[in-house]
Protein backbone atom coordinates (compact mmCIF):
# COMPACT_ATOMS: atom_id res chain seq x y z
CA UNK A 1 0.00 0.00 0.00
CA UNK A 2 1.37 3.35 -1.08
CA UNK A 3 0.54 5.52 2.40
CA UNK A 4 0.42 9.55 0.17
CA UNK A 5 -0.38 11.02 3.10
CA UNK A 6 2.64 10.07 5.04
CA UNK A 7 4.71 11.37 2.13
CA UNK A 8 2.68 14.56 2.01
CA UNK A 9 3.83 14.92 6.06
CA UNK A 10 7.42 14.04 5.23
CA UNK A 11 7.48 16.91 2.81
CA UNK A 12 5.82 19.52 5.38
CA UNK A 13 8.48 18.00 7.63
CA UNK A 14 11.07 19.06 5.48
CA UNK A 15 10.00 22.34 5.32
CA UNK A 16 9.34 22.90 9.02
CA UNK A 17 13.12 21.38 10.03
CA UNK A 18 14.15 23.97 7.85
CA UNK A 19 12.23 27.13 9.79
CA UNK A 20 10.30 27.85 6.21
CA UNK A 21 6.81 26.41 7.30
CA UNK A 22 4.85 29.17 6.40
CA UNK A 23 1.92 30.08 8.26
CA UNK A 24 -1.02 32.62 7.02
CA UNK A 25 -1.87 35.63 8.82
CA UNK A 26 -5.66 35.30 9.17
CA UNK A 27 -6.39 39.33 8.36
CA UNK A 28 -9.95 41.48 8.55
CA UNK A 29 -8.69 44.60 6.67
CA UNK A 30 -10.63 47.17 8.33
CA UNK A 31 -12.12 49.57 5.66
CA UNK A 32 -11.24 53.01 6.11
CA UNK A 33 -8.73 52.44 8.41
CA UNK A 34 -5.81 51.57 5.96
CA UNK A 35 -3.15 50.44 7.43
CA UNK A 36 -4.56 48.80 10.81
CA UNK A 37 -6.82 45.39 10.45
CA UNK A 38 -8.11 43.19 12.42
CA UNK A 39 -6.15 40.22 13.36
CA UNK A 40 -7.66 36.51 14.11
CA UNK A 41 -5.67 33.72 16.10
CA UNK A 42 -6.28 30.92 18.65
CA UNK A 43 -6.59 33.53 21.33
CA UNK A 44 -8.95 35.90 19.56
CA UNK A 45 -9.16 38.86 17.59
CA UNK A 46 -6.94 42.37 17.73
CA UNK A 47 -6.43 44.93 16.06
CA UNK A 48 -2.90 44.87 14.87
CA UNK A 49 -0.70 47.71 11.82
CA UNK A 50 -0.17 46.18 8.54
CA UNK A 51 3.41 46.73 7.64
CA UNK A 52 3.81 44.30 4.44
CA UNK A 53 0.71 44.66 2.28
CA UNK A 54 1.49 45.43 -1.59
CA UNK A 55 -1.55 47.55 -1.38
CA UNK A 56 0.81 50.53 -1.50
CA UNK A 57 -1.05 53.41 -1.80
CA UNK A 58 -4.54 51.83 -0.25
CA UNK A 59 -5.83 51.96 -3.11
CA UNK A 60 -8.19 48.77 -2.37
CA UNK A 61 -10.17 50.76 0.78
CA UNK A 62 -9.92 54.24 -1.65
CA UNK A 63 -14.19 55.11 -1.79
CA UNK A 64 -13.69 55.93 -6.05
CA UNK A 65 -12.74 52.12 -6.28
CA UNK A 66 -15.10 50.66 -3.99
CA UNK A 67 -17.96 52.51 -5.07
CA UNK A 68 -17.09 51.76 -8.51
CA UNK A 69 -17.12 48.31 -8.04
CA UNK A 70 -20.46 48.61 -6.11
CA UNK A 71 -22.04 49.79 -9.50
CA UNK A 72 -20.66 47.58 -11.20
CA UNK A 73 -22.19 44.45 -9.34
CA UNK A 74 -25.29 46.21 -9.58
CA UNK A 75 -25.43 47.14 -13.11
CA UNK A 76 -24.08 43.42 -14.43
CA UNK A 77 -23.93 41.42 -11.96
CA UNK A 78 -21.27 39.16 -9.79
CA UNK A 79 -19.91 37.46 -12.51
CA UNK A 80 -18.45 37.78 -16.49
CA UNK A 81 -20.28 34.39 -17.64
CA UNK A 82 -17.74 32.68 -19.96
CA UNK A 83 -14.16 33.12 -21.52
CA UNK A 84 -13.75 35.95 -23.30
CA UNK A 85 -13.97 34.49 -26.43
CA UNK A 86 -17.46 32.85 -25.59
CA UNK A 87 -20.03 35.79 -24.08
CA UNK A 88 -17.33 36.72 -21.48
CA UNK A 89 -15.97 40.17 -22.66
CA UNK A 90 -17.97 42.54 -20.96
CA UNK A 91 -17.96 46.40 -21.64
CA UNK A 92 -15.77 46.85 -18.55
CA UNK A 93 -12.56 44.83 -20.12
CA UNK A 94 -12.96 46.67 -23.53
CA UNK A 95 -12.57 50.12 -21.85
CA UNK A 96 -10.10 49.00 -18.80
CA UNK A 97 -7.45 47.40 -22.24
CA UNK A 98 -7.91 50.99 -23.99
CA UNK A 99 -7.15 52.87 -20.62
CA UNK A 100 -4.09 50.22 -19.93
CA UNK A 101 -2.72 51.28 -22.90
CA UNK A 102 -2.89 54.66 -22.97
CA UNK A 103 -1.06 54.62 -19.33
CA UNK A 104 1.65 52.66 -21.24
CA UNK A 105 1.52 54.94 -24.41
CA UNK A 106 1.06 51.70 -26.30
CA UNK A 107 -1.08 50.76 -29.62
CA UNK A 108 -2.91 47.83 -27.19
CA UNK A 109 -3.31 45.84 -23.87
CA UNK A 110 -4.61 42.65 -22.69
CA UNK A 111 -6.11 41.58 -19.26
CA UNK A 112 -5.13 38.34 -17.47
CA UNK A 113 -6.68 36.96 -14.04
CA UNK A 114 -3.51 37.88 -12.85
CA UNK A 115 -0.27 39.26 -13.05
CA UNK A 116 1.04 35.62 -12.67
CA UNK A 117 -0.76 33.89 -15.30
CA UNK A 118 -0.16 37.43 -17.76
CA UNK A 119 3.75 36.54 -17.17
CA UNK A 120 3.47 32.62 -17.61
CA UNK A 121 0.65 32.94 -20.87
CA UNK A 122 3.49 35.59 -22.30
CA UNK A 123 6.29 34.19 -22.10
CA UNK A 124 4.94 30.77 -23.21
CA UNK A 125 3.36 32.22 -26.13
CA UNK A 126 6.20 34.40 -27.04
CA UNK A 127 8.89 31.49 -27.38
CA UNK A 128 6.45 29.18 -29.55
CA UNK A 129 5.71 32.68 -31.40
CA UNK A 130 8.87 33.39 -32.22
CA UNK A 131 10.21 29.60 -33.49
CA UNK A 132 14.18 29.39 -32.74
CA UNK A 133 14.44 32.26 -30.40
CA UNK A 134 16.28 32.76 -26.74
CA UNK A 135 14.73 34.13 -23.84
CA UNK A 136 17.62 36.32 -21.77
CA UNK A 137 16.36 36.20 -18.44
CA UNK A 138 17.47 38.33 -15.50
CA UNK A 139 18.71 35.99 -12.45
CA UNK A 140 16.26 36.94 -10.04
CA UNK A 141 12.95 36.89 -12.37
CA UNK A 142 10.01 36.02 -10.62
CA UNK A 143 8.74 32.75 -10.34
CA UNK A 144 5.84 33.41 -12.90
CA UNK A 145 8.01 34.78 -15.56
CA UNK A 146 10.35 31.38 -14.74
CA UNK A 147 7.41 29.15 -15.52
CA UNK A 148 6.32 31.01 -18.56
CA UNK A 149 9.85 30.47 -19.89
CA UNK A 150 10.23 26.88 -19.10
CA UNK A 151 6.56 26.11 -20.99
CA UNK A 152 7.42 27.55 -24.02
CA UNK A 153 10.28 25.65 -24.48
CA UNK A 154 12.58 27.87 -25.66
CA UNK A 155 16.46 28.31 -25.35
CA UNK A 156 17.12 30.29 -22.34
CA UNK A 157 20.15 32.19 -20.94
CA UNK A 158 20.25 33.46 -17.27
CA UNK A 159 22.29 36.66 -17.27
CA UNK A 160 23.28 37.67 -13.62
CA UNK A 161 21.15 40.19 -11.80
CA UNK A 162 21.14 43.92 -13.21
CA UNK A 163 24.47 43.19 -15.04
CA UNK A 164 24.20 44.59 -18.45
CA UNK A 165 27.87 43.68 -19.09
CA UNK A 166 26.98 39.97 -18.38
CA UNK A 167 24.03 40.65 -20.52
CA UNK A 168 26.35 41.96 -23.79
CA UNK A 169 28.62 38.84 -22.98
CA UNK A 170 25.83 36.87 -23.73
CA UNK A 171 24.12 38.90 -26.40
CA UNK A 172 27.71 38.95 -28.49
CA UNK A 173 27.77 35.01 -28.77
CA UNK A 174 23.97 34.66 -30.94
CA UNK A 175 23.27 35.49 -34.21
CA UNK A 176 22.09 38.76 -35.34
CA UNK A 177 19.29 37.98 -37.18
CA UNK A 178 18.39 35.06 -34.01
CA UNK A 179 15.37 36.20 -32.21
CA UNK A 180 15.85 37.40 -28.83
CA UNK A 181 14.32 38.16 -25.96
CA UNK A 182 15.29 40.27 -23.01
CA UNK A 183 12.97 39.44 -19.98
CA UNK A 184 13.51 41.44 -16.46
CA UNK A 185 11.57 43.32 -13.85
CA UNK A 186 12.16 47.05 -13.56
CA UNK A 187 11.60 47.29 -9.35
CA UNK A 188 12.70 44.31 -7.98
CA UNK A 189 10.10 42.98 -5.22
CA UNK A 190 12.64 41.71 -2.57
CA UNK A 191 15.82 44.25 -2.42
CA UNK A 192 13.53 47.18 -3.98
CA UNK A 193 16.20 47.85 -6.37
CA UNK A 194 15.50 49.18 -9.88
CA UNK A 195 17.22 47.53 -13.63
CA UNK A 196 18.99 50.18 -15.77
CA UNK A 197 16.40 49.92 -17.92
CA UNK A 198 17.51 52.21 -20.86
CA UNK A 199 20.81 50.59 -20.70
CA UNK A 200 19.85 47.57 -21.57
CA UNK A 201 16.85 49.09 -24.24
CA UNK A 202 20.42 49.83 -25.78
CA UNK A 203 21.90 46.70 -25.84
CA UNK A 204 18.74 45.49 -27.31
CA UNK A 205 18.77 47.98 -30.07
CA UNK A 206 22.57 47.00 -30.34
CA UNK A 207 21.90 43.25 -30.54
CA UNK A 208 18.03 43.15 -31.98
CA UNK A 209 16.43 41.95 -29.71
CA UNK A 210 12.59 42.08 -28.05
CA UNK A 211 12.35 43.36 -24.57
CA UNK A 212 9.97 42.22 -22.09
CA UNK A 213 8.92 44.10 -18.84
CA UNK A 214 7.61 43.31 -15.81
CA UNK A 215 6.10 46.47 -14.17
CA UNK A 216 4.22 44.66 -11.67
CA UNK A 217 6.22 46.78 -8.30
CA UNK A 218 6.28 49.96 -9.92
CA UNK A 219 2.90 50.63 -12.00
CA UNK A 220 0.57 53.30 -10.44
CA UNK A 221 4.11 54.32 -8.68
CA UNK A 222 6.22 55.81 -10.82
CA UNK A 223 6.19 58.05 -14.40
CA UNK A 224 3.89 61.06 -15.12
CA UNK A 225 0.63 59.02 -14.72
CA UNK A 226 1.66 55.64 -13.29
CA UNK A 227 2.81 54.03 -16.05
CA UNK A 228 6.34 52.74 -13.76
CA UNK A 229 9.75 53.10 -14.47
CA UNK A 230 10.23 53.44 -18.03
CA UNK A 231 7.44 55.86 -18.20
CA UNK A 232 10.18 57.73 -15.13
CA UNK A 233 13.16 57.05 -17.76
CA UNK A 234 11.14 58.57 -20.54
CA UNK A 235 11.74 54.69 -22.80
CA UNK A 236 8.65 53.67 -22.83
CA UNK A 237 8.50 53.13 -26.49
CA UNK A 238 11.72 51.42 -26.24
CA UNK A 239 9.73 48.26 -24.28
CA UNK A 240 7.91 46.11 -26.59
CA UNK A 241 5.82 44.24 -23.40
CA UNK A 242 4.97 45.77 -20.50
CA UNK A 243 3.11 43.64 -18.26
CA UNK A 244 1.72 44.88 -15.40
CA UNK A 245 -0.64 43.99 -12.22
CA UNK A 246 -3.96 45.40 -10.83
CA UNK A 247 -3.21 43.51 -7.80
CA UNK A 248 -0.67 45.91 -6.08
CA UNK A 249 -0.37 49.44 -5.99
CA UNK A 250 -3.96 49.50 -7.99
CA UNK A 251 -6.16 48.04 -5.04
CA UNK A 252 -7.75 45.57 -7.16
CA UNK A 253 -7.04 41.77 -8.91
CA UNK A 254 -6.21 41.17 -12.39
CA UNK A 255 -2.71 41.42 -14.93
CA UNK A 256 -1.89 42.46 -18.05
CA UNK A 257 0.50 43.20 -20.91
CA UNK A 258 0.20 46.50 -22.70
CA UNK A 259 2.45 46.66 -26.39
CA UNK A 260 1.85 46.90 -30.08
CA UNK A 261 -1.44 45.69 -31.54
CA UNK A 262 0.15 42.76 -33.45
CA UNK A 263 2.22 41.12 -30.51
CA UNK A 264 -1.15 41.71 -28.02
CA UNK A 265 -3.66 40.16 -31.09
CA UNK A 266 -1.10 37.24 -31.12
CA UNK A 267 -1.34 36.80 -27.56
CA UNK A 268 -5.09 36.81 -27.48
CA UNK A 269 -4.91 34.40 -30.32
CA UNK A 270 -1.99 31.98 -29.22
CA UNK A 271 -2.07 31.87 -25.24
CA UNK A 272 -3.63 28.95 -23.16
CA UNK A 273 -4.05 31.15 -20.28
CA UNK A 274 -5.72 33.55 -21.49
CA UNK A 275 -7.77 31.43 -23.69
CA UNK A 276 -9.45 28.61 -21.38
CA UNK A 277 -10.37 30.60 -18.40
CA UNK A 278 -13.41 32.23 -17.35
CA UNK A 279 -12.83 36.03 -17.77
CA UNK A 280 -12.09 38.26 -14.63
CA UNK A 281 -15.27 39.25 -12.93
CA UNK A 282 -16.53 42.95 -14.28
CA UNK A 283 -16.85 43.97 -10.73
CA UNK A 284 -13.20 43.93 -10.34
CA UNK A 285 -12.61 45.16 -13.87
CA UNK A 286 -15.26 48.33 -12.95
CA UNK A 287 -12.64 48.78 -9.62
CA UNK A 288 -9.97 48.46 -11.44
CA UNK A 289 -10.49 51.04 -14.39
CA UNK A 290 -11.45 53.74 -11.31
CA UNK A 291 -8.35 52.70 -9.93
CA UNK A 292 -5.55 53.33 -13.15
CA UNK A 293 -7.78 56.50 -13.38
CA UNK A 294 -7.50 57.72 -10.47
CA UNK A 295 -3.62 57.09 -9.78
CA UNK A 296 -3.07 58.90 -13.54
CA UNK A 297 -4.11 61.96 -11.71
CA UNK A 298 -2.89 61.12 -8.37
CA UNK A 299 1.02 62.97 -8.47
CA UNK A 300 0.58 63.92 -4.36
CA UNK A 301 -0.27 60.12 -3.23
CA UNK A 302 2.58 59.08 -5.25
CA UNK A 303 5.49 61.50 -4.07
CA UNK A 304 3.66 60.86 -0.50
CA UNK A 305 4.75 56.87 -1.08
CA UNK A 306 8.12 58.08 -1.88
CA UNK A 307 7.91 60.38 1.26
CA UNK A 308 7.08 57.74 3.96
CA UNK A 309 9.51 55.02 2.30
CA UNK A 310 12.73 57.82 2.62
CA UNK A 311 11.69 59.04 6.53
CA UNK A 312 11.18 55.08 7.28
CA UNK A 313 14.65 54.08 5.96
CA UNK A 314 16.79 57.23 7.80
CA UNK A 315 14.67 56.47 10.96
CA UNK A 316 15.75 53.05 11.17
CA UNK A 317 19.40 53.91 9.79
CA UNK A 318 20.01 55.96 12.97
CA UNK A 319 18.71 53.25 15.33
CA UNK A 320 21.30 50.82 13.20
CA UNK A 321 18.50 48.39 12.03
CA UNK A 322 20.25 46.87 9.16
CA UNK A 323 18.33 48.50 6.30
CA UNK A 324 19.24 46.79 2.83
CA UNK A 325 20.18 49.53 0.00
CA UNK A 326 17.06 49.91 -2.12
CA UNK A 327 16.29 52.53 -3.76
CA UNK A 328 12.64 52.47 -4.22
CA UNK A 329 9.33 52.26 -1.92
CA UNK A 330 10.20 48.98 -0.82
CA UNK A 331 12.51 48.57 2.88
CA UNK A 332 14.17 45.51 3.67
CA UNK A 333 15.54 44.96 6.41
CA UNK A 334 17.86 42.48 6.94
CA UNK A 335 17.86 39.43 9.38
CA UNK A 336 19.77 36.63 7.87
CA UNK A 337 18.46 33.55 9.58
CA UNK A 338 15.26 31.99 8.90
CA UNK A 339 14.54 30.85 12.60
CA UNK A 340 15.20 34.71 13.94
CA UNK A 341 13.46 36.35 10.82
CA UNK A 342 10.03 34.10 12.15
CA UNK A 343 10.97 34.75 15.67
CA UNK A 344 11.18 38.62 14.97
CA UNK A 345 7.89 38.37 13.34
CA UNK A 346 6.34 36.44 16.21
CA UNK A 347 7.78 38.81 18.29
CA UNK A 348 6.11 42.16 16.32
CA UNK A 349 2.82 40.70 15.98
CA UNK A 350 2.52 38.45 19.51
CA UNK A 351 3.51 41.57 21.79
CA UNK A 352 3.39 44.73 19.80
CA UNK A 353 0.72 44.48 17.47
CA UNK A 354 2.59 45.05 14.16
CA UNK A 355 2.46 42.49 11.65
CA UNK A 356 5.10 42.30 8.94
CA UNK A 357 5.77 38.28 7.67
CA UNK A 358 9.16 36.84 7.42
CA UNK A 359 10.59 36.74 3.84
CA UNK A 360 12.69 33.15 3.94
CA UNK A 361 14.15 30.92 1.14
CA UNK A 362 12.96 29.73 -1.35
CA UNK A 363 11.23 33.28 -2.24
CA UNK A 364 15.05 34.99 -1.07
CA UNK A 365 18.51 33.09 -1.00
CA UNK A 366 19.23 31.34 1.90
CA UNK A 367 21.20 33.55 4.79
CA UNK A 368 19.46 36.83 3.57
CA UNK A 369 16.39 36.56 5.32
CA UNK A 370 14.51 39.57 5.83
CA UNK A 371 11.11 40.99 6.92
CA UNK A 372 10.17 43.23 3.95
CA UNK A 373 8.38 46.09 4.65
CA UNK A 374 6.18 48.74 2.78
CA UNK A 375 5.49 51.94 4.29
CA UNK A 376 2.10 53.47 2.64
CA UNK A 377 0.76 56.98 2.45
CA UNK A 378 -1.86 55.99 5.28
CA UNK A 379 1.43 55.13 7.48
CA UNK A 380 1.92 58.29 9.89
CA UNK A 381 5.02 59.37 11.49
CA UNK A 382 3.49 57.76 14.69
CA UNK A 383 3.23 54.42 13.27
CA UNK A 384 6.90 55.01 11.46
CA UNK A 385 8.21 55.96 15.47
CA UNK A 386 6.47 52.89 16.52
CA UNK A 387 8.00 50.88 14.63
CA UNK A 388 11.48 51.45 14.71
CA UNK A 389 11.37 51.93 18.60
CA UNK A 390 9.91 48.24 18.44
CA UNK A 391 12.55 47.08 15.86
CA UNK A 392 15.28 48.44 17.91
CA UNK A 393 13.90 46.94 20.98
CA UNK A 394 13.82 43.37 19.67
CA UNK A 395 17.19 43.49 18.24
CA UNK A 396 18.26 44.02 21.72
CA UNK A 397 16.63 41.54 23.13
CA UNK A 398 17.47 38.99 20.45
CA UNK A 399 20.78 40.65 19.78
CA UNK A 400 20.26 40.52 16.56
CA UNK A 401 23.18 42.31 13.72
CA UNK A 402 23.07 45.63 13.70
CA UNK A 403 24.16 47.76 10.65
CA UNK A 404 27.79 49.31 10.79
C1 LIG B 1 3.31 39.59 -7.56
C2 LIG B 1 4.14 39.49 -8.79
C3 LIG B 1 3.61 39.01 -9.99
C4 LIG B 1 2.26 38.39 -10.06
O1 LIG B 1 1.24 39.33 -10.00
P1 LIG B 1 -0.17 38.91 -9.39
O2 LIG B 1 -1.13 39.86 -9.98
O3 LIG B 1 -0.04 38.99 -7.90
O4 LIG B 1 -0.43 37.49 -9.84
C5 LIG B 1 4.38 39.08 -11.13
N1 LIG B 1 5.63 39.57 -11.12
C6 LIG B 1 6.18 40.02 -9.96
C7 LIG B 1 7.57 40.56 -10.00
C8 LIG B 1 5.47 39.98 -8.78
O5 LIG B 1 6.03 40.38 -7.64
Amino acid sequence: MINYNKTFEDALRAVRSEGRYRVFADLERICGKFPQAMYHDDKGIREVTVWCSNDYLGMGQLPEVTDAMKAAVDKVGAGAGGTRNIAGTTHFHVQLEAELADLHDKEAALLFTSGYVGNEATLSSLARLLPGCVILSDELNHASMIAGIREGRSAKLVWRHNDIEHLETLLKELPLDKPKVIAFESVYSMDGDIAPVAAICDLAEKYNAFTYLDEVHAVGLYGHKGGGIAQRDGVSDRIDVVEGTLGKAFGVMGGYIAGSAALIDAVRSYASGFIFTTALSPVLVGGALASVQYLKQAHGLRAAHQERAAKLKEMMRQQGIPVMPSVSHIVPVLVGDPVQCKRVSDLLLDVHDLYVQPINYPTVPKGTERLRLTPTPMHTDEHLQKLVSTLDEVWASLKLKRAA
